[in-house]
């Protein structure tokens, strides 16, 4: 089980200039989907548990079945914790072995965002695993908490820069001009941005709602210091529609083996897809 902390692999990926993919799971099927994706390509990537799938499935079992289905895997993976909003919550993922923790306190005030983030980093480092906070407030849908566009402000690099340091932690979540969901129209990235804060923070930044972003904005990112790409939409897009394909074939396919395996073939797909984009592929061999 080659388990990588989230800090080195981020770290290396930063310094190498590609993206490594953190990719959503919800059940079994999405996780050998993922997986599978990843061994072919000799990727390393962040598989990402989500607080959907805590309130569904359980932290703990989702921990399980990924260790399970590591066995077979030679590619170094990092577990994540994905907009963790309770501090007990993410020690609970840190001692059950989590490779990586978020600590989303964006809707806190950013007195306690750095205090309740910190909490976070301090117990990862002594872990020697990764943490990642957030400033800023990124746009669209994350678990039910609706970030109106009006209210989604880009990030300043006096932002980033005092509570990265204040935090202490090891890669950050800055609004530039992504959101969670579906667009409704082509997001438009500040890039200008992006490049001042990876300059001032000379450490990883992490793009969420990185579904449907086009391929060469993503790249160009990536070239500017987001080391790390959240995808959720569209895996699970994916997934849905290769189910649907396969129930729209046969209405009465009630084998739930045929039709979360189909849906489980399209977001392999889709995941191998974006380890080329991101230019993660072959980097398995740099751990
Ligand atoms: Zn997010």
């Amino acid at each position: 089980m080659p388990y990588v902390s989230g800090k080195d692999m981020l770290t290396k990926a930063y310094q190498e200039g590609f993206g490594v993919g953190a990719f959503s799971a919800h059940n079994a099927e999405t996780i050998q989907g993922i997986l599978a994706a990843a061994e072919e390509k000799q990727a390393p990537i962040m598989i990402q548990v989500g607080q959907k799938v805590i309130q569904n499935v359980g932290l703990e079992p989702m921990k399980a079945l990924i260790d399970v289905y590591m066995k077979d895997i030679t590619v170094p993976v990092a577990i994540h914790l994905d907009h963790c909003r309770d501090v007990a919550q993410a020690m609970r993922a840190i001692q059950l072995g989590f490779q990586s923790v978020m600590f989303d306190g964006s809707a806190l005030s950013i007195d306690d965002n750095v205090a309740k983030t910190k909490l976070v980093a301090e117990a990862a480092k002594h872990l020697g695993i990764g943490s990642e906070g957030e400033i800023g407030k990124i746009g669209g849908t994350e678990d039910d908490i609706t970030v109106d566009e009006k209210d989604a402000q880009i990030t300043t690099k006096e932002e980033a820069v005092s509570f990265a340091q204040d935090s202490g932690v090891d890669y950050l979540a800055v609004s530039i001009g992504t959101a969670h969901g579906i667009y409704k129209q082509e997001p438009e990235l500040a890039f200008d941005r992006i490049q001042e804060i990876s300059e001032a923070l000379n450490q990883p930044i992490v793009m969420h709602g990185g579904s449907d972003v086009p391929d060469e904005d993503v790249q160009k990112a990536i070239s500017l210091g987001i080391a790390k790409i959240n995808v959720d939409t569209e895996l699970r897009v994916a997934f849905t529609e290769g189910m649907k394909e396969c129930l729209a074939n046969n209405p009465e396919e009630y084998h739930l083996a045929h039709s979360l395996g189909a849906g489980k073939d399209q977001m392999k797909a889709k995941v191998m897809e974006k380890i080329d984009v991101f230019g993660s592929a072959g980097k398995a061999d740099l751990f």
